[in-house]
């Protein structure tokens, strides 16, 4: 059977994108002087000004941690393997997932194993872009350990962020990036999954000194 490839990615949209992301165009001459580029002729670069935690993006350990790993220090073996997709879409809006509800989940998807990349599917990608976004359920600090228990190397939710609301200490950030545990914002599609496990290819570009950037998640189901 032919396998599949579902982007789990958002499309980013310069201008439309909710945060900075500018996007000037100049003509390819005027990056490299030594390229030939004919007058009026079509041959461009571009200068691109953005924040860096926009779209779909992965948030390494230095996000929050001082002396954690950074972008190009991700181990490539965190980044792509197998996955799990967990179904809380019926935990309500705007409330805690307890662990109870993981738990659940994850007896549902066939288990959790040591390795697993965690996708989550809290039912917010509907909501991207609106302000109803915020209101996708969040994780409660016992739900977050108990995964991070199960040894999951990667987590990735469809919603801005798995933080506890005004959570001061950041103690579910704290709770994955101690363990070295990377952590993908704002998925999609996860809805298009036909399987509860799959492989994952989560490839950002390796950029030294940086706590997160864009990148394109790809699932394949086989
Ligand atoms: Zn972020």
């Amino acid at each position: 059977m032919a396998s599949q490839m579902i982007d789990l990615s958002h499309v980013i949209h310069p201008g439309k994108a909710g945060r900075k992301f500018a996007v000037e165009m100049v003509g390819a001459d005027t990056v490299n002087q030594k390229v030939v580029r004919l007058d009026g002729q079509w041959y461009i670069m571009h200068n691109v000004s953005m924040v860096n935690h926009i779209a779909t993006h992965i948030e390494a350990p230095y996000h929050i941690i001082q002396s954690g790993a950074d972008l190009s220090a991700l181990r490539l073996d965190q980044l792509v393997g197998e996955a799990v997709l967990l179904d809380l879409r019926a935990c309500p809006r705007k409330t805690a997932i307890t662990e109870d509800h993981v738990r659940e989940a994850a007896a549902r998807a066939g288990g959790i194993r040591p390795g697993d990349i965690v996708f989550c599917n809290l039912g917010g990608a509907p909501f991207f872009g609106t302000e109803d976004y915020a209101l996708t359920p969040y994780f409660s600090p016992a739900a977050i350990q108990w995964l991070v228990a199960q040894g999951m190397k990667l987590m990735g939710v469809d919603a801005s962020g798995v933080e506890v609301p005004r959570s001061e200490q950041h103690v579910n950030h704290h709770a994955l990036f101690e363990k070295g545990i990377p952590l993908i914002e704002n998925l999609t599609n996860l809805d298009r999954l036909s399987t509860s496990r799959f492989m994952v290819y989560a490839l950002p570009v390796a950029i030294a000194g940086l706590d997160a950037f864009p990148l394109r998640v790809i699932a394949v189901e086989s």
